[in-house]
Order: C-alpha cells, then structure tokens, then sequence
C-alpha cells in the first residue's frame, strides 16, 4: 500500500467535506479538526507549523506516515485515489506524489 509510505496527498491539498460529516452534526469527521469554510462546508485544519498539510497527518511526508482519524477520515479522503490499495495511482495522486519530489505510480 504506497500511501503509508507517502502522505503526499494529505500534505498538499485542502480537504473540504459537507459540514453534516462533523461529529457536532452527527457524522464521522471530528469536528475540533476542521474549521469553517464555506456555509455548508468545512475543511480540514492546517497543521499549525506546516502549511498545506493536514492536522491530522502524522509522521514524516515520503518515509511513513498515517491518518490519526483513519477510520473517522472525511469521505473526500476516502474516495481519492481509490487504486492505491493496489498499486495504481490516478492523475491528482501522482501530481501531489511529484510535488514532493516522490516517484508517480502507475497508472491503469
Ligand atoms: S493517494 Fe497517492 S498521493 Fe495520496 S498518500 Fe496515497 S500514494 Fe500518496
Ligand atoms: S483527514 Fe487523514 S486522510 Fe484526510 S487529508 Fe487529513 S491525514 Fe489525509
């Protein structure tokens, strides 16, 4: 599974996500993580001294890394780049990989 090796993705782009995923509304997402974007939608928190990368990303961009709220992750994250769990990347996989200097994967 290349993303436990990357986290290029969760270190790159602003995840948004409806506000009825928030745990305050009766969904998964926590909500003291994310921050109001627009009316009907939030998004995740940067981490306080790495822009663009999301609060919730732990370990190090390109070596190991993990989701701290996998399990409870927005629905966006879940369904980015959904041929991973099998090797293949997809174009916004592969531009974010690039971004950070990793290697594309391939592509179906
Ligand atoms: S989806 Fe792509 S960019 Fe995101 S962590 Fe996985 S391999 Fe990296
Ligand atoms: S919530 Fe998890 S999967 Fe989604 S961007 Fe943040 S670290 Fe990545």
């Amino acid at each position: 599974m290349p993303c436990r090796s990357c986290g290029a993705c969760c270190a790159s782009l602003r995840i948004t996500l409806p506000r009825c995923e928030l745990d305050s509304l009766g969904g998964p997402v926590p909500a003291a993580l994310t921050e109001p974007y627009t009316a009907t939608t939030a998004c995740m928190r940067e981490h306080p001294d790495i822009p663009g990368r999301c609060v919730a990303l732990e370990g190090e961009v390109g070596t190991a890394v993990r989701c701290a709220i996998y399990e409870n992750r927005p629905e966006a994250c879940r369904e980015f780049a959904p041929l991973t769990i099998l090797g293949h990347g997809d174009a916004a996989c592969n531009d974010a990989r690039r971004r950070r200097g990793l290697a594309p994967l391939p592509e179906l």
